[in-house]
């Protein structure tokens, strides 16, 4: 029996790609699936989400752990082997461990990270490490309690990032600390946050705020001189030959330290040439770019009694369709691709 007429139509609407590996019309392999788990979150970071929270959807509307692990065997038979699980907080959702161990044992699953804020992360440990979670990153963008608690509009402390950060290492995960730098909320605590993820012997990167949803309200600071601002506390950053994460960050490092710095400047330093991502939203929507709508509906293909075959097909014709590059530059329009929230999304 077909499922409802939506799941049909979707297939009917896009023609199959091609059938060798899992590439788009511009030629570039698509290898890595950020996950959204959810869109609830116990944090409310300004530039992310705004402060009175948004309306959650219903837990119907999120994909169901079981429909997520159907999704992921197939993506990961086409050739999508990594996999960054995301929120809003992944942590706050219950059941998180237990999938996060379903993923890891999947066939071709070759990594599974996590990005966090940490706030539900320490009990989580000694599972992830116990279960070989490949990677952590922890979002802190300032060690300063008082605007550490600016940024997150909560209570919490960066003392229990920190914690965490150092019981995972303990553990002997994988962690880097990832920071948006904001005009008038971090400026001046950049070189004490890179100071303390070197002495730590960790990477520190700077993603680049990127103007979608409540960012717009909000001015992220120039790469130039973040980067002039290390160089001139820590002396030159050597760019690292070999690239470490999945993603776009230009690595360098700095003498007599271990640990490191990046970047991840999608509007500066455009990578959307070399892109290999595409990401799960929380409502299950597969979007191949995050700076526009192309994508499938997977919550309603999942839910329309497809076949493994056109299911797989669905996301082989949606990464085929993946546009050439973000439109950051053009103007915004209301309910244009901006208007959404990256806590849906996941980053
Ligand atoms: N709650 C988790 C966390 O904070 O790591 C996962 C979801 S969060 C949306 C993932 C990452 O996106 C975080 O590092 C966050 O700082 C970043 N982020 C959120 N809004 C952003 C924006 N407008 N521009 C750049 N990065 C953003
Ligand atoms: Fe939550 Fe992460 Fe967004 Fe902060 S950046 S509000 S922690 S989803």
């Amino acid at each position: 029996m077909r499922g409802p007429d939506l799941a049909s139509e979707l297939l009917a609407l896009h023609p199959a790609p091609p059938l060798e590996g899992l590439a788009d019309a511009h030629g570039r392999s698509i290898r890595y699936m950020r996950l959204s788990l959810t869109d609830r979150c116990n944090f409310r970071c300004v530039y992310c989400m705004p402060p009175e929270g948004l309306t959650p959807l219903p837990h119907a509307e999120v994909l169901s752990y079981e429909e997520l692990l159907r999704f992921c065997r197939l993506s990961a038979a086409l050739g999508i082997s990594r996999y960054k699980i995301t929120g809003g907080e992944p942590l706050c959702r219950k059941g998180a461990l237990d999938f996060i161990h379903a993923l890891k044992t999947l066939p071709g699953v070759r990594q599974v990270s996590l990005t966090t804020n940490a706030a539900l992360l320490r009990g989580a440990l000694p599972r992830l490490a116990a279960l070989g979670l490949d990677g952590i990153n922890i979002s802190l963008d300032t060690l300063n309690p008082k605007r550490y608690r600016a940024i997150t509009a909560s209570s919490a402390l960066p003392d229990e990032a920190v914690a965490a950060l150092q019981e995972a290492r303990g553990l002997g995960l994988t962690v880097k600390i990832n920071a948006v730098p904001v005009a008038g909320y971090n400026d001046g605590d950049l070189v004490p946050l890179a100071r303390f993820a070197l002495e730590q012997g960790c990477f520190v990167r700077f993603i680049e705020l990127m103007p979608v949803g409540q960012a717009r309200a909000f001015a992220g600071l120039s790469q130039a001189q973040i980067r002039r601002d290390m160089e001139e506390a820590f002396g030159p950053l050597t760019p690292l030959a070999e690239s470490i994460g999945n993603g776009p960050a230009e690595h360098f490092t700095v003498a007599g330290y271990s640990g490191g710095i990046g970047f991840i400047s999608a509007l500066s330093k455009k990578f959307c040439r070399s892109c290999n991502r595409v990401r799960l939203t929380a409502a299950g929507f597969l979007k191949v770019c995050l700076h526009h709508e192309t994508g499938r509906d997977m919550k309603a293909l999942l839910r329309g009694n497809l076949s493994d075959e056109e299911l797989a097909r669905a996301i082989r014709g949606a990464i085929w369709e993946k546009p050439l590059a973000h439109s950051f530059e053009e103007a915004s329009a209301p309910g244009g691709p901006r208007a959404f929230f990256m806590s849906s999304v996941g980053g």
